[in-house]
């Protein structure tokens, strides 16, 4: 990534400044800067070949006044005790924003999980599981997917503890396969509010979403299917990249087909369309264009990159991708910057759809999956900008964080501090 920002410093220092806008208690403040509890859990996992390797594993439960804890497990090399923290206090606050009952938690284990057997990831998803199993379950912390999780590793995940339990419990993880108990439309509900996000921004800037071009860094899962549905509105998806590098057609790239070629070759950068040309990814995130999506990692737009953006509009797919550097040049030059904890809380909604169904044992169409998911998303963006504007708040995210942080605060009060 570009920067070295440290995520959780990034996090305080965005509750600091949504804070001088709020006419809220400095010591309340002070209680949303930092996690109620953190597991540290080094996992020793027998290997296809009788060895056994190490690996180290965070669990970080951040607040829990509105609900339960709620957030992700990630596998990635570059996992650290700070990035879970930052990412569960991010989940605090998307969840309080788009009014979904859950507090904030994220998880994760530094691994790169290319380098494993199947095998091997199951051994080690389950024993990450086991040391979870006191601090998660439907009532108190319920994990998602993240970065290099999905459906599989959620099915493990509830496969151990109900197994542990001697119980069923499918709402103790979301994000599950549709026969473990997942939710049709989960796994494109990120994306989802990716678009819709840039949608009601772009009518609230006065102009129409298909008229637009449109950068995306990161072709995951977020990023592909933000790609894909912005397609379908209309809009013209000139460059796409992923950790190889980038792909750019100024007439507009078909989604569906590069998605079709990175699943067979690996990279978007195989992708032969007539026009295409391969680039880096700082390119990318300069190009002139309408609409730039980062959807890769955090800390991917830094100072310098953010002062060559030529993007009005960006939407932030990824969680923490500008550092508050790249943000404080960005509000200057004016640049709309619509925060992660809208525009990716598709996830979490969807999750919040899945454990609703969980728990009623009744479960949903496809169909009105997606139409209460824009329901909240609308709705919170509609919360947003009212903040904004009622307000005068110099960027999208301080609005974000102030209609997230009375809530939370709201619920703490009323509760009151015991012991
Ligand atoms: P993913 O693993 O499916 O995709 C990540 C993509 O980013 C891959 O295409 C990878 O090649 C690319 N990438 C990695 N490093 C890169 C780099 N330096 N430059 C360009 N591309 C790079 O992950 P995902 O689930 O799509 O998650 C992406 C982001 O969205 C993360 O920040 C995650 O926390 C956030 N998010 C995801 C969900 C979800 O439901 N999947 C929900 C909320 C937030």
């Amino acid at each position: 990534m570009a920067s070295e920002a440290n995520p959780f410093e990034s996090l305080q220092e965005q509750i600091d400044d949504a804070a001088t806008y709020l006419d809220v208690r400095s010591d309340l403040v002070e209680r949303l800067k930092r996690p109620e509890r953190v597991l540290e859990a080094n996992l020793s996992v027998e290997m296809d070949d009788g060895t056994i390797e190490h690996f180290k594993s965070f669990r970080s439960q951040f607040n829990g006044d509105r609900g339960p804890y709620k957030g992700g497990i990630r596998y990635h090399p570059g996992v650290t005790r700070d990035e879970v923290k930052a990412l569960s206090g991010w989940m605090v606050y998307k969840c309080a924003l788009v009014d979904i009952p859950y507090g904030g938690g994220k998880g994760g284990i530094a691994v790169d999980p290319s380098k494993y057997s199947a095998g091997e990831l199951e051994r080690l998803t389950r024993s990450f599981a086991t040391e979870l199993r006191p601090l998660i379950g439907p009532n108190v912390d319920i994990p998602a997917p993240d970065v290099n999780t999905g459906q599989r590793e959620m099915d493990w995940i509830k496969d151990t503890y109900e197994t542990l339990e001697n119980t069923n419990a499918p709402g103790t993880v979301t994000g599950k396969s549709l026969s473990a108990g997942g939710s049709a439309g989960r796994v494109r509900a990120t994306g989802r509010s990716t678009m819709l996000t840039a949608r009601e921004a772009f009518e609230y800037r006065g102009q129409d979403i298909a008229d637009a071009t449109v950068a995306i860094q990161g072709y995951g899962n977020a990023g592909s299917v933000a790609a894909e549905l912005l397609e379908d509105q209309g809009a013209s998806i000139v460059a796409v990249s992923d950790s190889s590098g980038a792909i750019y057609d100024p007439t507009g790239l078909d989604t569906r087909a590069v998605k079709s070629d990175k699943r067979k070759t690996g990279s978007v950068i195989e992708y032969e369309g007539a026009e295409t040309e391969v680039r880096s990814n700082r390119e990318l995130l300069t190009l002139d264009v309408d609409v730039l999506i980062p959807a890769a990692l955090e800390n991917a737009i830094d100072g310098s990159i953010a002062s060559d953006v030529r993007a009005n509009v960006i939407v932030e797919a990824a969680n923490g991708p500008l550092t508050p550097e790249a943000d404080a040049v960005l509000t200057n030059r004016d640049v709309a910057v619509f925060p992660d904890v809208l525009a990716n809380a598709g996830g979490v909604t969807v999750s919040y759809f899945e454990w609703v169904q969980n728990r009623q044992q009744f479960y949903w169409a496809e169909s009105r999956v997606k139409e209460e998911l824009e329901t909240i998303i609308t709705n919170a963006f509609d919360d947003l900008v009212e903040t904004y504007e009622s307000r005068d708040l110099p960027n999208f995210r301080t609005a974000a964080y102030a209609v997230a942080i009375e809530r939370v605060i709201k619920a703490y009060d009323r509760q009151g501090t015991w012991p």
